[in-house]
């Protein structure tokens, strides 16, 4: 079992690389197909997000345009239940087909709030692909377009997911754990 600690917790090896790379490939041929003729704007949400933007947008065929948006909400492995939107979108995204970027949905409550924000900002459109779904997010009928895969209620690091700042830079996805 391939497994990093960081501080005090225990990760194991939990999506691979490559599993990661057959999943972005899909979610990109699908948005392809249905943005077709629409030139979207992908607004990948920072940080938690970064590498998953650029695998997916590598894939994007269709002509498109990107800005970023940065938000936290976090604190070691749980929400705060707040919500800063730290840098916001300088650029008039009106009228525009926009395409959130997540790494990771969990209560929802940041996608919920960008979503009203860009709606009521009057964007023509506004859908949400996220890599990862927690349970909670499903349970609330959260609104993703777009998703990679479904988890537990579990944290997770790595490709762009960190724990306290570190493991952004690993390549696979791994889960905490408690080691026996
Ligand atoms: P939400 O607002 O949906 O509760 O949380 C969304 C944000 O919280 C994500 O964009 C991500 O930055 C962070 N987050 C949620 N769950 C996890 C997790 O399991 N691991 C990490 N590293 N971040 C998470």
């Amino acid at each position: 079992m391939v497994t990093v600690k960081i501080n005090d917790l225990e990760f194991k090896k939990f999506i691979p690389a490559s599993k990661l790379e057959a999943k972005i490939a899909e979610l990109a041929h699908k948005i392809n197909e249905d943005y077709k003729g629409k030139t979207p704007v992908f607004l990948p949400i920072l940080n938690g997000s970064f590498m998953f933007a650029s695998d997916l947008i590598k894939e994007i065929r269709i002509d498109c345009r990107i800005s970023f948006v940065k938000t936290s909400s976090y604190a070691g492995t749980s929400s705060t239940g707040q919500l800063k939107t730290l840098i916001g979108h300088e650029e008039s995204l009106f009228n525009q087909h926009i395409i959130i970027v997540e790494d990771i949905v969990d209560s929802g409550l940041t996608l919920d709030k960008i979503l009203t924000e860009l709606r009521d900002r009057g964007a023509k459109s506004v859908e949400a692909v996220s890599l990862l779904r927690k349970k909670p997010a499903r349970e609330k009928n959260i609104e993703v377009k777009y998703v990679g895969f479904d988890l537990e209620d579990e944290f997770v690091l790595g490709y762009g997911l960190d724990y306290d700042g570190l493991g952004r830079n690993y390549k696979d996805i791994y889960k905490a754990f408690s080691p026996k």
